[in-house]
C-alpha cells in the first residue's frame, strides 16, 4: 500500500510536471523535467518558493532561465535515479489510459452498429409512423454516437502519437543518463551497478567473475604536447577499443578521467588476463593521426590491472585491489598488464591499503 501510495505521487508529480512544462513552453529536457517534477513533488522548499515567485510574476521561462534554475538547485546530478524512476511510471500511466481509452472506443462503436442493425429491422416489419419516428430517432442517436467516437478515435490517435514522442524523450533521458557525454560508452554509474551486479550473481552461482582497469599512460604529457582537444579525441578511440573488445554481458565503463574499467562475468582470472593483453596490444599497435593537421600523433599505451573477486568481498575491495595490480603495472613499466596472482608481497600489501 505504502509503495503504490509512492508510486502514484511520483506518477502525478510526472505527469503534473508535464502538464506544466507544455502550458509554459519549457523544452521537454530531462533536467528541466528534473526541475518541475520536484516542484510538483514539493522536494525542495527553496526551488518551490522560487518557481512560485517567478510564476506569480508571470515570468517567462526561457532556455537560459531554465538552465540557470537546474544549475541552482541541482549542481549534481544525483537524482536522476528518481526522474528515470518517475519517467517509467509516467510511461506506464499513459499506457493505462490509452488502454482504457481503446476500450471505451470500441465499446461505443460496438453499441452503434448494434442499435443500427435494430433500427433497420424495424423499419422493414412495421408501418406505423410512430414507430418510424421512434427508428429514426434511434438512427440518430446512433449517427451522433458514431460521430463522437469519430472524434474519440481522432484523439485517440493524437494522443498516441504524443505519447510515442514521449517515450522516445524519455528513451533519450534514459540513455544520457546511461552514457559518458564524451565517449558514448557506459558511464560510472553504469559501472558501479553492474559491478555489484557481476559480484552478486558470482557470490551466488560460485562462477568466477573478473575486473580489468584501465588506464592510459602518460596522458597528462598527451594532453600538454597535443592539447586537450585532441586528448579527448584520444579517449573516444580508446572507448571503441575497449567495446570492440568484450562481448555479450561484459561492460565496458569510463571509471572517470583516462581510467576504464571492464566487468568480465563468469569469466576466470586466466581469461581475463588474455581479455586485457589483447587490448594492450590493440591500443600499442595504433598508429594515432590528428584528422584537422595530419600530423603524427605519439604512440599511446595503456597499463592493466586484473582482478578476480573472491566471494564474500565488497565490491569495492575488488575495485581497489584490481587498481592496486594497476598501480604496479605502472611501476613496472608500464604498456603491461598485471593480474592480482603476480603482486609481489609488497604490492599485495599495498592493495590492501596497509
Ligand atoms: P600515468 O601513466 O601515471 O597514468 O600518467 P598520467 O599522466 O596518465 O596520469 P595523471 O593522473 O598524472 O594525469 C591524468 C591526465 O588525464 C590528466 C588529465 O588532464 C587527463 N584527463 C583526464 N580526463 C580527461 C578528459 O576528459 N580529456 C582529456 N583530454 N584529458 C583528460
Ligand atoms: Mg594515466
Ligand atoms: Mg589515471
Amino acid at each position: 500500500m505504502d509503495q503504490d501510495g509512492g508510486v502514484d505521487k511520483v506518477a502525478s508529480s510526472a505527469l503534473a510536471a508535464m502538464d506544466q512544462m507544455s502550458r509554459l513552453s519549457v523544452a521537454p529536457t530531462p533536467e528541466n523535467f528534473t526541475v518541475w517534477y520536484h516542484y510538483f513533488a514539493g522536494t525542495y522548499p527553496d526551488l518551490r518558493h522560487t518557481l512560485d515567485i517567478l510564476l506569480r510574476n508571470k515570468q517567462s521561462f526561457t532556455g537560459q532561465r531554465n538552465a540557470e534554475i537546474h544549475a541552482k538547485f541541482f549542481p549534481n546530478q544525483a537524482e536522476q535515479g528518481e526522474v528515470i524512476e518517475a519517467s517509467q511510471e509516467l510511461g506506464a500511466q499513459i499506457d493505462r489510459v490509452l488502454d482504457y481509452l481503446k476500450d471505451a472506443g470500441g465499446s461505443a462503436s460496438d453499441y452503434g452498429r448494434t442499435l443500427a442493425l435494430i433500427s433497420s429491422r424495424i423499419e422493414e416489419t412495421t408501418g406505423s409512423e410512430d414507430l418510424k419516428k421512434t427508428v429514426s430517432g434511434i438512427l440518430v442517436a446512433t449517427r451522433q454516437m458514431e460521430a463522437r467516437n469519430e472524434t474519440l478515435e481522432q484523439q485517440l490517435s493524437a494522443s498516441s502519437q504524443e505519447v510515442d514522442k514521449l517515450r522516445g524523450d524519455l528513451e533519450a533521458m534514459r540513455h544520457e543518463a546511461q552514457t559518458d557525454a564524451l565517449t558514448g560508452i557506459a558511464n560510472r554509474k553504469v559501472f558501479d551497478a553492474a559491478l555489484q551486479t557481476a559480484t552478486a550473481e558470482a557470490a551466488e552461482t560460485g562462477d568466477e567473475m573478473s575486473l580489468l582497469m584501465i588506464d592510459i599512460d602518460h596522458f597528462k604529457k598527451f594532453n600538454d604536447t597535443y592539447g586537450h582537444q585532441v586528448g579527448d579525441q584520444v579517449l573516444k578511440v580508446l572507448a571503441q577499443v575497449l567495446v570492440g573488445s568484450v562481448k555479450g554481458q561484459d561492460t565496458a565503463a569510463r571509471y572517470g578521467g583516462e581510467e576504464f574499467g571492464i566487468i568480465l562475468p563468469a569469466t576466470p582470472l586466466r581469461a581475463a588476463k588474455i581479455v586485457g593483453d589483447t587490448i594492450r596490444r590493440k591500443v600499442a599497435g595504433k598508429t594515432l593521426i590528428n584528422r584537422k593537421t595530419g600530423e603524427k600523433l605519439g604512440k599511446l599505451s595503456v597499463s592493466i590491472g586484473v582482478g578476480r573477486f573472491e566471494p564474500g568481498e565488497a565490491p569495492g575491495n575488488l575495485v581497489a585491489r584490481a587498481d592496486a595490480c594497476l598501480y604496479a603495472a605502472k611501476r613496472r613499466g608500464r604498456d603491461r598488464l598485471v593480474a592480482q596472482n603476480e603482486l609481489t608481497v609488497e604490492e599485495a600489501l599495498a592493495a590492501d591499503g596497509s
